[in-house]
């Protein structure tokens, strides 16, 4: 009845302003006045009528209620305007205040101290009931204890949460903008459309997940972006977003950065069943739908959900005559990795869009074609392509992503039982996955020598609530048994997909198949720790205590005052220990020896009691998780000075990222050093200032060092100012054209023959190479056929005496791939090679690589004497996105023993 007045009061609004029919009937309320200088605007900056939809081509004005020109100034989407972080969260606490639809959670701090938001929007009655519906979702996400009935219950009183997110990727523009008129929208309309949703669903969003990096961006944008109008001028972003890293924190698998761990956790105690993520590149959107190749591991439902979601909204927006939406063809299902993946490694449901935009919101004409054409053309999944050029503008990015997300809310509106049913479903298959399918579990064996390995591999697994039992008996299944304080993962629980995801040989279906991220993580072969997958389901009977953190908990055995010896078990902590020890004079054992009944292996330390503070030691050892034995007698093997080296990192200043994994892992581990860049290494006197250089992956070629970013015919500033102060921050450039320069690698030589130490890590090691800083070995690249989308390869350690593979006790080892050069000594010098790949297919242990046999004998580390100092040069990436834990100490005893690798 309401729906046929409606229809009515319609066709006579429409009738009104001279429309044949104003569609579709359900987006207006013609009873609430709507805001002409909205409409007039937004019109304006729309390239082309098409690019609108009657969605958003109006926006309602409710006295009382604060739209985001009353608070920030602008309409969203008025060209050459971004917003920064600090007004988004003025609006929306004003729309908050205003609104009993909005309400506001805090979900924890930034690196640099922002505030990270998630805004509620709902009927008033259930936000005011949001903790009922959160407690819901925790239900159907763990319902073990539920009857049927219950089940029923909770999916009958339960509304759904859809949450948006924005702004995880700076760069990408677009998503916080359009998020700001979103909320307004939907607290204040009253279409039928916007009624639907807000009766059926609670929306969260997620203002900006890169809440530093957003401010850093707009910075950037409005010094050195606004006023580029035409594609071809454009120029490098800004040398940072957040503190350390760029895209990849969308690639972090096991949340180390601090606002990624903040949504983690919000995640965690929240559960929402659907997590949108609103990403730009492609035009003119793309809807994802789990192309191949999907993860086995994920539940069927997800990859029909994907499609059922995506399709839906590219019908809507076809039908509102939009152009360029499209589906399918451009992002697989295989990595578990991505920040949204959380929702469906935790048996929900993950969406994402690419949306077309300008890195800021300059109107500019794009051309599109040459992009090889490829997403132009029209395909079953692309029934009407985008334009091969076109004038783009900020507001069409606004009108296509909000018309869509609409659609999307639409559809869940739509059936929201569904949406709960669909999660209560796919948690009920991982639980019952874990009975019926093998392996049934995964132990943790009991007695691994290093126990930080083990703890951090257990509390990575916690902090997504996978459920970690303690055995405090030996565990026998059938011929194998565990010693009293395994770990055991069993596999019937709601995480059991996620635990089996992430410890599990990544068995790539197809090697033709690509696919858009790491091909392999492997958790066991990453920390360098046991993990063995139980096929037996006896295993899920065994009685274990589950835990909530594993503790590594350190030992100081024997009572001796002679000294302290730690043992290196490969603990990462060990340059840690190092380090907070301080000038105490530490040494290094150079053979094994035996002490307390105890086996020190070669590069244990042995701090003397002459000149030292033991209990300070005694302490440190503790609390670090590692081995001591407090010694009656100097073990009487050949030592070395530990001594703390000065150490410097080098980064360009257009490919900061792999440095910002390497200073996080330093930071992590209390590791000091001075964050350089072409301007410090062009002064020269660099042995003066530092005993090590550490060149993080960067670059790809030596000559992309000398030469630097050529960029456009005036200085690129990046430096702090009044206006500008976000910019200047991790380093300060007045012009970060330009790279070090030949004179930068003489000087790098002149470091390195007078004493000093430079390490070049994966791509950065094209350089000593190509730049004879060592002059031995050379560096290739491998053939177009080989593809290696970073899985898991063996490297053999041919040099197992060297500092470097202290603690390491296999000569076989798991390394992470990553496409660093191929690299070659001659046979006269073969004993420089420190490490090679066997290669092969049958060294490859997980995830996909094409063209194995490239690696075959090909060094993967070498160490080059070089004058006085040496270059060492790893084709490896050891600091890998705080993933290859194992191997890190192949960098750590680099820095720890500099001067003694003779
Ligand atoms: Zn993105």
């Amino acid at each position: 009845m309401r729906r046929l007045v409606l229809g009515l009061v319609l066709a006579l609004f429409a009738t009104a302003h001279g429309l044949a029919l104003q569609w579709p009937l359900e987006s207006r309320d013609p009873a609430q006045s709507q805001d002409p200088d909205f409409a007039t605007s937004v019109k304006e900056w729309t390239t082309k009528p098409e690019f609108l939809s009657p969605l958003v081509d109006h926006l309602p004005v409710v006295p009382g209620v604060p739209m985001p020109k009353d608070v920030i100034g602008h309409h969203i989407g008025e060209p050459k305007k971004l917003t920064y972080y600090a007004d988004m969260l003025r609006y929306y606490r004003a729309l908050d205040a205003a609104s009993d639809r909005v309400t506001i959670e805090s979900i924890g701090m930034t690196d640099e101290g922002r505030e990270m938001i998630v805004v509620y929007i709902s009927d008033a009655a259930d936000i005011a009931n949001l903790k009922t519906h959160v407690e819901g979702y925790k239900k159907l996400a763990d319902p073990r204890n539920l009857s049927d009935a219950d089940v029923r219950q909770v999916i009958a009183t339960t509304k759904p949460m859809y949450q948006l997110m924005g702004g995880l990727h700076s760069g990408e523009t677009g998503p916080s903008e359009m998020l700001m008129e979103l909320a307004y929208r939907l607290a204040v309309e009253t279409s039928p459309l916007i009624n639907d949703i807000r009766e059926n669903l609670i929306v969260a969003i997620t203002p900006a997940a890169d809440a530093d990096g957003r401010d850093r961006y707009v910075d950037w944008y409005y010094r050195h972006l606004i006023d580029i109008e035409d594609e071809s001028d454009r120029i490098t972003g800004p040398p940072y977003w957040g503190k350390y890293v760029f895209h990849d924190n969308n690639r972090d698998i096991n949340f180390s950065q601090v606002s990624m761990r903040n949504l983690l956790d919000w995640y965690m105690r929240t559960k929402p069943p659907i997590m949108h993520d609103l990403h730009e590149s492609i035009p003119f959107l793309y809807t994802y739908s789990g192309a191949a190749p999907q993860n086995p591991n994920l539940d069927p439902i997800l990859f029909a959900e994907l499609p059922m979601f995506a399709n839906f909204e590219m019908a809507q927006l076809t039908k509102y005559g939009m152009p360029g939406v499209w589906t399918h063809g451009f992002m697989d299902g295989w990595s578990p990795g991505y920040l949204g993946s959380m929702a469906y490694n935790h048996n929900g449901l993950m969406r994402m869009y690419e949306t077309f935009n300008n890195g800021g919101a300059t109107t500019m004409k794009r051309n599109l074609g040459g992009r090889g054409g490829s997403q132009i053309t029209r395909e079953w999944y692309r029934p009407l392509p985008p334009y091969e050029e076109d004038m783009w503008s900020m507001r069409n990015n606004t009108n296509y992503m909000q018309t869509a997300v609409l659609s999307g809310l639409q559809y869940a509106a739509s059936f929201p039982k569904v949406v709960l049913e669909n999660f209560y479903k796919k948690t009920m298959n991982s639980i019952e996955g874990g009975k019926t399918t093998a392996p049934h579990a995964f132990i943790i064996p009991g007695g691994q020598k290093d126990q930080t390995r083990v703890a951090l591999l257990v509390n990575l697994l916690r902090l997504q609530g996978i459920e970690v039992g303690l055995a405090d008996k030996p565990v026998k299944i059938k011929d194998t048994e565990y010693p009293a304080g395994s770990y055991v993962i069993k596999r019937d629980q709601p995480y059991g997909r996620l635990a089996k995801i992430l410890l599990e040989k990544q068995d790539y279906p197809d090697p033709n198949l690509r696919t858009y991220d790491d091909s392999g993580w492997t958790m066991g072969h990453m920390l360098h720790t046991d993990v063995v997958a139980v096929d037996d389901s006896s295993i899920l009977d065994v009685p274990v205590t589950l835990i909530d953190v594993a503790e590594a908990k350190g030992r100081v055995a024997g009572r001796g005052g002679a000294g302290l010896a730690v043992a290196h078990y490969g603990s990462n902590n060990m340059i840690t220990l190092r380090y907070r020890l301080g000038s105490a004079g530490v040494k290094t054992a150079e053979a094994a020896f035996k002490a307390g009944g105890l086996d020190f292996p070669a590069g244990s330390f042995v701090i003397p009691a002459d000149g030292n503070d033991l209990a300070k030691a005694r302490a440190a050892v503790e609390a670090l998780g590692l081995t001591a034995v407090a010694l009656d007698a100097m073990p009487d093997v050949a030592m070395h000075d530990a001594d703390l080296p000065r150490i410097a990192m080098f980064s360009t200043w257009t490919s900061t990222q792999e440095v910002g994994w390497v200073r996080h892992a330093f930071d992590k581990f209390e590791i000091p050093f001075d964050l350089i860049y072409k301007e410090q290494v062009r002064q020269g006197n660099l042995r003066s200032k530092y005993d090590v250089l550490v060149i993080p992956s960067q670059g790809g070629s030596g000559r992309a060092f000398v030469q630097g970013y050529q960029g456009p015919d005036k200085p690129i500033a990046y430096t702090k100012t009044d206006r500008f102060k976000f910019l200047g921050e991790y380093g300060s450039s007045d012009d970060i054209r330009g790279g070090i320069g030949l004179e930068g690698v003489l000087e790098l030589e002149r470091f390195v023959q007078a004493g000093g130490v430079l390490i070049t890590l994966g791509a950065a090691s094209y350089l000593p190479a190509e730049f004879s800083l060592a002059p031995h070995v050379t560096a290739t690249r491998q053939s177009n056929q080989f593809y290696a989308p970073r899985p898991i390869v063996n490297a053999e350690i041919t040099r197992p005496e060297h500092p470097i593979f202290y603690g390491y006790d296999k000569t076989t080892v798991p390394t992470k791939y990553t496409n660093g050069p191929l690299l070659s000594v001659p046979d006269a010098q073969k004993s420089l090679v420190l490490a090679q790949y066997p290669g092969g297919d049958s060294n490859v242990l997980s995830g996909l690589l094409r063209g194995a046999n490239e690696l075959r004998n090909r060094a993967a580390i070498v160490d080059t004497p070089n004058g006085d100092g040496r270059v060492l040069i790893y084709a490896t990436n050891p600091v890998y996105r705080w993933q290859n834990h194992g191997e890190f100490n192949m960098l750590f005893n680099a820095l720890v023993n500099w001067n003694d690798m003779n």
